[in-house]
C-alpha cells in the first residue's frame, strides 16, 4: 500500500505531537542538498575535519577484540572511564568535577530534552539569548516551556536587558528556572559572552535562584592564539554545564558529556533510564580509545587550523562581494556568522531569491524566540569548500542587490554577478 497519511490518527495524536514542527533549518538543509546549491545554511562539520583513518583503525582493532560487555547495555550514566576523560577535558577548561556530577548522553541534543524535563513544568520561564540555537527551542517549546529572549550585542547576551526581563517577569509573577546560553562562538551568531558578563550572569543567577544551562559545543574550536574565557561553570556551581564530542570528532558518534550538581544529575539519569536506558556503548568505547590515543587531541588541533581558514575564507569574500551597508559579525571560533542586513531586506522573503541564485542560509528568524531578527541572517563556513565559499557569497549578494526585483528571475542556478 502507497505510504499515505492516514486522518483517522490524527485524532489519537497527543496535544504535545500536535503542535510539533519539522526543524526549518532542515527543511533549508534539503534544498541544500542539491549540489547546484552552495550550503551555507548548514551547521555539519566538514567531512574533512574528521580524523578519519585514525577513527577506522581503532574502530577495527575495537571490532577485532570486541569485548561482549561492548554488546551489553551500558550503565546509564555512560562508560566510567569515558566520565573519567569527559573530567580531564573539562579540568583543562578549568572546570571541576567528580564523577557523580558526570552524566554522557546521546548526544547535546538529549541532553538538553533530559534537563528540561527534569526542571520544567508547562509554562516555566526559560531565558534564552536572542538568537538562540533553534534545536534548544524546539526542545524547550516541545516541553511547554515559555521562552524569553534576551537580546545580544557582539560580547553576548545582555546584562542590562536580562536585568529588565527577570524584574518584569518577577512582576508578572512567573516562575523563571533557567537560563539557557551558548557564551562562546554562538550558535547562530558567532559571539562570544565577555568574561565580565560571565560574571555578572553567575551573580544574577545565584540572586535569582536560576539554573544557568551552558551549552558548550565550540570553545576548543578558537581561531586567535588565546583561549576563550572561561566557562560559566567554572564561575558559578548553579550551572549545568554541556560539552560534545559531536564538533570536535564526530556527531555521528552521538556522545556529549553533562556536568550539574550532583542532585539535578541524578535526576537527569532516572529521566535517562526512561528515555534510553544508556547511550550507545561501541561509541563510547571508540571515543574513549581515541582519548587515550592522542587522537581527540591531534584532531582538535587540526580542526583549529581548518575551520580558521573556512572563516577566513568567507570573510574575505564577504569583504570583497557583499554590497554596502551590509554588516556581519567576526568569529573567534566555531562555524558561524551573523549578517546583518540593510533598509527593508528581509532574510526568509530574500531566501527564495537566494537559492535562484545557488545559495542557502538560514534567516534570523528560525533563531529567534519571538520571531525577530527578520534583517539577519546565518551563515556556516564549515562545509564548502573555498571557491564554493565565495560562489555563495556572490550568489548572495546579486539576490541582496536585486531584492526589489520579482523573484521569476530567468537567471542560473549558480551563476553570480
Ligand atoms: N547545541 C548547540 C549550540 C549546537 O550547535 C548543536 C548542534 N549543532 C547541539 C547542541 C547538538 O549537538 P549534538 O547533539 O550533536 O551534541
Amino acid at each position: 500500500m502507497p505510504n499515505e497519511t492516514i486522518p483517522e490518527f490524527e485524532a489519537l495524536l497527543s496535544r504535545d505531537a500536535r503542535r510539533m514542527r519539522p526543524s526549518p533549518i532542515r527543511e533549508v538543509a534539503k534544498i541544500a542538498r542539491d549540489p547546484r546549491i552552495v550550503n551555507l545554511a548548514g551547521g555539519q562539520p566538514s567531512a574533512e575535519a574528521f580524523p578519519l583513518e585514525e577513527i577506522k583503525g581503532a574502530l577495527s582493532e575495537l571490532v577485532a577484540k570486541l569485548p561482549p560487555e561492548v554488546l551489553r547495555y551500558g550503565l546509564t550514566a555512560g562508560d566510567s572511564d569515558l566520565r573519567d576523560e569527559a573530567i580531564r577535558i573539562m579540568a583543562e577548561r578549568s572546570i571541576e568535577a567528580d564523577p557523580e556530577e558526570v552524566i554522557l548522553t546521546n548526544g547535546s541534543q538529549r541532553a538538553l530534552d533530559l534537563i528540561g524535563r527534569v526542571l520544567l513544568d508547562p509554562g516555566d520561564v526559560v531565558l534564552t539569548e536572542l538568537p538562540t540555537y533553534a534545536g534548544a527551542i524546539a526542545c524547550f517549546r516541545n516541553l511547554r516551556a515559555r521562552l524569553e529572549g534576551i537580546e545580544m550585542d557582539a560580547d553576548g547576551m545582555r546584562v542590562d536587558r536580562l536585568e529588565r526581563r527577570i524584574a518584569r517577569l518577577k512582576a508578572e509573577g512567573v516562575r523563571i528556572k533557567l537560563l539557557y546560553t551558548i557564551p562562546t562562538f554562538q550558535n547562530p551568531s558567532g559571539a562570544t559572552l565577555s568574561p565580565e558578563r560571565r560574571e555578572e550572569i553567575a551573580k544574577i543567577a545565584e540572586r535569582e535562584n536560576l539554573v544557568v544551562l551552558e551549552d558548550d559545543p565550540y570553545s576548543s574550536l578558537f581561531f586567535d592564539d588565546k583561549e576563550p574565557p572561561a566557562p560559566l561553570a567554572a564561575i558559578s556551581r548553579r550551572t549545568v554545564y554541556l560539552a560534545s564530542f559531536s564538533k570536535i570528532l564526530a556527531p555521528g558518534l552521538r556522545t556529549a558529556f553533562v556536568r550539574g550538581p550532583r542532585e539535578l544529575v541524578r535526576k537527569v539519569e532516572l529521566a535517562a533510564q526512561a528515555s534510553d536506558l544508556s547511550s550507545g556503548t561501541l561509541d563510547q568505547r571508540l571515543i574513549l580509545e581515541l582519548c587515550r590515543s592522542g587522537v581527540l587531541r591531534n584532531s582538535i588541533e587540526k580542526a583549529r587550523l581548518f575551520y580558521r581558514e573556512q572563516r577566513d575564507y568567507l570573510l574575505k569574500a564577504l569583504d570583497e562581494l557583499m554590497p554596502k551597508g551590509i554588516k556581519w559579525a567576526v568569529p573567534k571560533g566555531g562555524f558561524f556568522t551573523w549578517v546583518t542586513l540593510t533598509g527593508d531586506i528581509n532574510s526568509e522573503g530574500l531566501l527564495g531569491k537566494a537559492v535562484e541564485q545557488g545559495v542557502a542560509y538560514v534567516p534570523g528568524p528560525h533563531f529567534c524566540v519571538d520571531g525577530s531578527n527578520a534583517g539577519s541572517l546565518r551563515l556556516c563556513y564549515s562545509e564548502e569548500s573555498p571557491k564554493r565559499i565565495k560562489q555563495g557569497v556572490a550568489a548572495l549578494s546579486t539576490a541582496i542587490r536585486f531584492w526589489d526585483l520579482p523573484s521569476t528571475i530567468p537567471w542560473a542556478l549558480g551563476e553570480c554577478c
